[in-house]
């Protein structure tokens, strides 16, 4: 894979032939993913949609929490605005690794109607020179939003120009939103500006009278060196579950990219893998490292549930050659978990789940389930793509449970829930409004306070789920008093009616 020379990463529609819309069961679309050339399910789209995703939003997500740096968002003020309500535990997530570290600071070049003629050359061009001077970060990332692309402006020959200027790198980050209706295209398109712009190697000095020594030893502690990559939905608990696991097996970690600074993305070359935590965010970043620095990977399954934490940690030690030491361990966490999570099967036993949010994310949360003797009523992906078929492989009778593929739509997710009935949902952080009008419980799907991966990521999720069900209250008091926005004759109705499915070809 060598998309590199071009100036931003093509959209996931035209590189994975992933999907956006899909109803049905989970049988039909793995048959279904499983005949994707024929665009079984990669061109369908609907004839209504409602609330649908911006890649530049996601992408400010990981930007954001990138330390010693300065976000300027280049287009309309209210391209990003969300990054408003994320400030707090950016500055939270950020101090957790470096006690000095400033919370987030960003900037918008705030392109008008006026802007939209004469071009928004002139405000990025000030607003760079500014952010240098002012704040005089390690580096200055630019965020492409549509206007700016459609109005033709050149950031990345203006950015070029203005380094010559700067002390600050300069990043351009190309993610309008206008480019794709997959929202985790996002992911290659902040990859892709950190292949660019901040990989590369490092300038070490080994003094001369110590160098054979130094060099061994850096060479062996470089041989049991992983990169483990969150891009933002793993939280600091998922990371030190992680640190656990891995340091355990005698392996040294570091997280990137989420909430490193410019100079560790020069160290992640000196590595001996790069280790995935889920094939939806990385497989762009990975596959690049590999192509120009050859630097092997591991992109398999997400290490949520115990069944793909053992298959992710085999995974991981069969390319140390510490198989061994991994089966010790894994024996080891099997077994405190089984009386951990005793005294929460009898309040879970038969309760009837339904999971919405990332694809790979609530297929392996689905295990978790099942884990605990509840039973998995339907899923609602984000959209769909081949990183997800492993994942299944954790699961048992799932052929015939509800599958839709749907970013947010929650038209579709309200008469859904009106026919399956579920006691729960798991669902993506936002995903909250549509359950509390339906008086449901709800878990986030993930949190940056709470722990979700690994062994004790099952048994916080059984604990937070058991304490949930215990006491649904809260959102049994909103649905008695706010009403769903739907009028009733849509509850009649296919919640698929809006799907444009592809033909198949013959
Ligand atoms: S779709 Fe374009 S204009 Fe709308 S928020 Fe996203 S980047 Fe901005």
């Amino acid at each position: 894979m060598d998309f590199l020379k071009a100036k931003s990463a093509p959209s996931r529609e035209d590189r994975l032939k992933a999907a956006i819309a899909f109803g049905g069961v989970c049988s039909q679309i793995k048959n279904c993913d499983r005949a994707r050339a024929n665009g079984c399910t990669n061109l369908a789209s609907r004839k209504f949609t409602q609330a649908q995703g911006c890649q530049f939003t996601l992408s400010l997500g990981m930007l954001n929490s990138i330390r010693n740096s300065v976000v300027i968002m280049h287009g309309p003020v209210g391209c990003g605005i969300c990054a408003t309500g994320a400030y707090g535990q950016n500055k939270n997530m950020k101090r957790v690794r470096d006690p000095n570290a400033e919370g987030l600071i960003w900037l918008t070049t705030n392109l008008d109607e006026s802007d939209v003629i004469s071009g928004g050359e002139k405000k990025l061009r000030e607003a760079v020179l500014y952010v240098d001077k002012e704040f005089r970060p390690e580096s200055i990332i630019v965020a492409n939003s549509c206007v700016p692309a459609l109005i033709g402006d050149d950031i990345d020959n203006i950015l070029q120009d203005l380094q010559t200027q700067t002390a600050a790198i300069l990043v351009p980050i190309h993610c309008e939103g206008f480019k794709t209706k997959l929202m985790a295209t996002a992911y290659d398109a902040v990859y892709h500006g950190i292949l660019k712009k901040y990989i590369r190697y490092p300038d070490r000095k080994i003094p001369i009278w110590e160098q054979e020594e130094t060099l061994q030893r850096e060479r062996f502690r470089r041989s049991r060196k992983v990169n483990v990559l969150n891009v933002g939905s793993m939280s600091r608990f998922d990371e030190t579950e992680f640190r656990r696991i891995l340091e355990a097996l005698g392996l040294e970690v570091t997280f990137i990219p989420c909430y490193a600074e410019p100079e560790d993305f020069q160290y992640a070359l000196e590595t001996s893998l790069n280790v995935s935590l889920c094939g939806t965010h990385d497989d762009y970043f990975v596959e690049h490292l590999k192509t120009k620095y050859k630097i092997p990977f591991v992109v398999d399954t997400i290490p949520i549930g115990r069944k793909n934490t053992d298959r992710w940690l085999r995974r991981v030690a069969a390319h140390f050659g510490i198989e061994k030491e991994a089966e010790n361990f894994i024996a080891v966490e099997n077994q405190y978990l089984d009386e951990a999570l005793e005294p929460y099967r009898e309040i879970l036993r038969a309760k009837r789940v339904y999971l919405l949010g990332g694809e790979v994310r609530i297929v392996a949360t689905a295990e978790v389930i099942q884990d605990l003797g509840m039973e998995v009523v339907g899923f609602k992906a984000h959209h769909y793509d081949r990183f997800v078929e492993p994942i299944f492989e954790a699961l048992h009778d799932i052929d015939d449970v509800l599958f839709s593929v749907a970013t947010n739509q929650p038209f579709e997710s309200s008469n859904i829930i009106s026919k399956i009935k579920p006691d729960i949902l798991v669902a993506h952080v936002g995903g909250n409004n549509i359950a509390a009008r339906h008086g449901l419980p709800l878990l986030p799907l993930f949190g940056p306070q709470f722990n979700y991966c690994g062994y004790s990521g099952v048994f916080e999720i059984a604990r937070r789920l058991a304490q949930k069900l215990r006491n649904s209250e809260f959102n049994r008091q909103i649905s008695k008093n706010v009403a769903l926005p739907f009028k009733k004759e849509w509850y009649e109705k296919d919640p698929f009616s809006y799907i444009k499915p592809v033909a198949m070809e013959a």
